[in-house]
C-alpha cells in the first residue's frame, strides 16, 4: 500500500501513537532480533536474554549484553526516528511505545516515549539500592566474566525487560494504544508478547515493515518498505497538507 492510504488514515483518525521495534534502528547500525540471516539467527535472544540466564549462567547472560549493547555507542538517530520526533512536535503522534532498548528516540527528539522494554543506559544491584551507569559495569567485564555492585559485591542487573521479568510499563502502553485514534507500528516483527498485543487495543492500526508480519490482518494499512525513507516521505506529506 502506499504513503496516500496512511497519510489519509492520519487525516481521518489522527493524532497516532506509535509502537517501535528493532526494525527502525537497523539503519542506525544496530542489528534487529529475527531479519533472516541476522547476527542473531545462531543464539536465540529469548534464551540469553532472560531472568533465568541471568541467574544460571551470568558470564554468557553478560556476554551477550555487552555484545547486544556495543553497537549502541556508534549509533545515531536515523531518518525515521527523526520523522517521528518531527511528527509528535506536529501534533500528529502523541507518544512513541518502543521495544528498543537504544534510547534513541530521545535523542532524535521524541519527548514522549515509554520504553516498555527498558533501557541499556543503567544498571542496578539485586542486593542492594545500589545504581550506576552500565558503562561502568561493562568496564569491569575486562577483569572479570560477571560485574559486581562496588557496595556490596552482590550480582548486578541492567534496568531491560527481560523474558522473565514483568513489563511494568505495559498498563500505561495500553491506554496509550486504547485512546488513540492510530496505533502505527514501525519495524517489528510483533513476535514478542506482551508488546505485540497492543495492536489490539487499537481502533484503527496501520504497519510499515520491511518484511510481512503475522499481524499484518490487523491492520487497515500495511506498508512493505524502510522504515526511514517511509516515515520522511509520512511527515513531509503530512507537513504538506497531502
Ligand atoms: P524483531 O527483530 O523481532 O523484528 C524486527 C522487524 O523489523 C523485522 O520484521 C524486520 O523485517 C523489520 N525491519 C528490519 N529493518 C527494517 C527497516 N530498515 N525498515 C523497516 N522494517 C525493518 O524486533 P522486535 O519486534 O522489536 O522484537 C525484538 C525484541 O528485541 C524487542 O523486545 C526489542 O527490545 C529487542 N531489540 C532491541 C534492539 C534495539 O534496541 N535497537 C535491537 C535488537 C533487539
Amino acid at each position: 500500500m502506499s504513503i496516500r492510504e496512511l497519510t489519509d488514515l492520519f487525516h481521518s483518525h489522527g493524532p497516532a501513537v506509535v509502537l517501535t521495534g528493532a526494525g527502525i534502528s537497523t539503519e542506525s547500525g544496530i542489528p534487529d532480533f529475527r531479519s533472516p540471516g541476522g547476527v542473531y539467527s545462531k543464539v536465540d535472544p529469548m534464551e540469553v536474554l532472560s531472568v533465568e540466564a541471568l541467574y544460571e549462567r551470568p558470564a554468557l547472560f553478560w556476554e551477550f549484553f555487552a555484545n547486544l549493547k556495543a553497537p549502541f555507542l556508534q549509533a545515531r538517530p536515523n531518518a525515521g526516528h527523526q520523522a517521528l520526533a518531527r511528527l509528535e512536535k506536529a501534533g500528529h503522534v502523541r507518544a512513541v511505545i518502543t521495544q528498543n532498548i537504544d534510547s534513541l528516540h530521545t535523542r532524535a527528539g521524541s519527548d514522549h516515549v515509554v520504553e516498555i522494554h527498558g533501557h541499556t543506559r543503567t544498571v542496578r544491584c539485586l542486593q542492594c539500592p545500589f545504581t550506576g551507569r552500565t558503562e561502568h559495569a561493562l568496564q569491569q567485564l575486562r577483569e572479570k566474566p560477571v560485574p559486581l555492585c562496588p557496595d556490596c559485591g552482590g550480582h548486578l542487573r541492567p534496568d531491560v525487560v527481560l523474558f522473565g521479568d514483568v513489563p511494568e510499563l505495559y498498563p500505561i502502553a495500553c491506554r496509550l494504544a486504547a485512546e488513540a485514534g492510530i496505533l502505527l507500528v514501525v519495524g517489528s516483527s510483533l513476535s514478542v508478547s506482551p508488546a505485540n498485543m497492543l495492536i489490539h487495543e487499537a481502533r484503527h492500526a496501520a504497519i510499515i515493515n520491511r518484511d510481512p508480519t503475522t499481524m499484518d490482518h490487523l491492520a487497515e494499512v500495511t506498508v512493505q518498505g524502510p522504515a526511514g525513507e517511509t516515515l520522511r516521505q509520512l511527515a513531509e506529506a503530512l507537513q504538506a497538507g497531502f
